[in-house]
């Protein structure tokens, strides 16, 4: 279960009115169960139930049983599409282990807004439900050329371009620099993922991105993938490839 309050031994953990349904009801916990609890900065805490009712209730955590594992230094950075994919978008990328999730708006994003408190509760619920111990970050909406005006030096970029379906994938080119991290599997420094939106990039966008000098161009393939499904195509190769 994820809480806000902060984990440690012998810390009590009030529960608000939703999860004392969700466990008290739901669930069906009583007084003396046991509760894993954990709030993306602590690691997971066994917890047991003090007082459970219907309005809510109090944990009082005992033990650690996992530490906070942080995820790679990945950011996900995409242009969000219509609502239900881009909720999968940001759902997928919380399992797969993002660091950072950061909507952006291209020349050609359809949307102007996103519900960015929507978006990191779909955070919360995919971290719970995959059993991490850290919980992504999703940034609020942000215009994709300032973004790369300040781009950091240290950070790698996998530019997902569309232009290249067809063409053997230059990943493995991109990942062969990488060998080292991708045979051990160890750290493999900052890295980020962008893709497009459904118009793809503007040539403006393009020039921008080529003249970045750690921006990697790559293919995911000879086939032209949707966004939500370009999203997880990359996540996984670079996870694959660079993450541990
Ligand atoms: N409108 C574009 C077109 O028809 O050429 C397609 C854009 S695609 C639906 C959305 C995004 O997914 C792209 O901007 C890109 O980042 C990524 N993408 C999809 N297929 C890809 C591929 N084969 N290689 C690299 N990126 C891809």
């Amino acid at each position: 279960l994820y809480v806000e309050q902060a984990l440690g031994q012998g810390q009590p953990v009030q529960v608000s009115r939703d999860q004392a349904h969700y466990l008290f009801g739901v669930m069906r916990l009583g007084v003396g169960d046991w509760v894993a609890l954990f709030n993306g900065r602590d690691g997971e805490w066994q917890a047991r139930v003090g007082e459970a009712g219907k309005r809510g209730g109090e944990l009082l955590c005992e033990s650690q049983s996992a530490p906070l594992r942080m995820p790679p230094d990945l950011w996900l950075l995409f242009a969000p599409i219509k609502k239900a994919r881009t909720d999968f978008i940001v759902e997928k990328a919380a399992e797969m282990g993002a660091a950072r999730i950061v909507p952006v708006q291209t020349e050609f994003t359809n949307s102007e807004r996103i519900r960015q408190d929507r978006l990191q509760a779909h955070a919360v619920e995919a971290a719970e439900q995959c059993g991490g111990t850290y919980v992504p970050e999703v940034a609020e909406l942000q215009k994709l050329g300032p973004l790369l005006d300040r781009w950091p030096a240290e950070r790698q970029l996998m530019f997902c371009d569309e232009t290249l379906a067809g063409r053997s994938s230059a990943l493995s080119g991109l990942l062969a620099g990488q060998g080292e991290n991708a045979r051990t599997g160890g750290p493999s420094g900052p890295w980020a993922i962008l893709i497009g939106p459904e118009g793809g990039f503007s040539e403006r966008e393009r020039a921008r991105l080529a003249a970045l000098p750690n921006a990697h161009a790559v293919s995911l393939g000879p086939r032209i993938l949707r966004a939500d499904t370009a999203a997880v195509a990359a996540l996984t190769l670079w996870q694959q490839a660079l993450g541990d």
